[in-house]
């Protein structure tokens, strides 16, 4: 078993996940891939086509923003590599945040930054 770490795409807090090394992850996406299933990070995800995350649970260190996120294995069908581009409905992909320095990770939360909810 490996530990593998995994950032929210939502909020950047790590999860750590303990696996076997020889499952491909495909990607991590804040929605489910279209036609995977998932299993709970405690459950025998290694049979699954992926994982849900929530972060803020027990493998991210109780930080986080309590909203689930989707690790999606590589997965094939008869031989071929499913990919969800050819799926009806596709996620928008997310690669990070990078976090180079944790100790740089403490500054104000832009969240309170502009909203365009306003009436013109
Ligand atoms: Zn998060």
């Amino acid at each position: 078993m490996t530990a593998v770490r995994y950032y929210c795409p939502r909020c950047g807090a790590i999860a750590a996940l303990d696996r076997e090394g020889n499952l491909a992850d495909k990607c991590v996406t804040p929605e489910p891939l279209d036609g995977w299933e998932y299993a709970a990070p405690y459950d025998d995800f290694e049979s699954a086509d992926g994982v849900e995350i929530v972060c803020g649970a027990a493998e991210t260190d109780g930080e986080g923003c309590g909203e689930p996120y989707y690790l999606s294995f590589v997965k094939f069908e008869d031989g071929e590599e499913v990919d969800p581009a050819d799926r009806a409905f596709v996620p928008p992909r997310v690669d990070g945040p990078t976090i180079d320095d944790p100790a740089e990770d403490d500054g104000p939360d832009d969240s309170d930054g502009p909203r365009f909810d306003f009436e013109p």
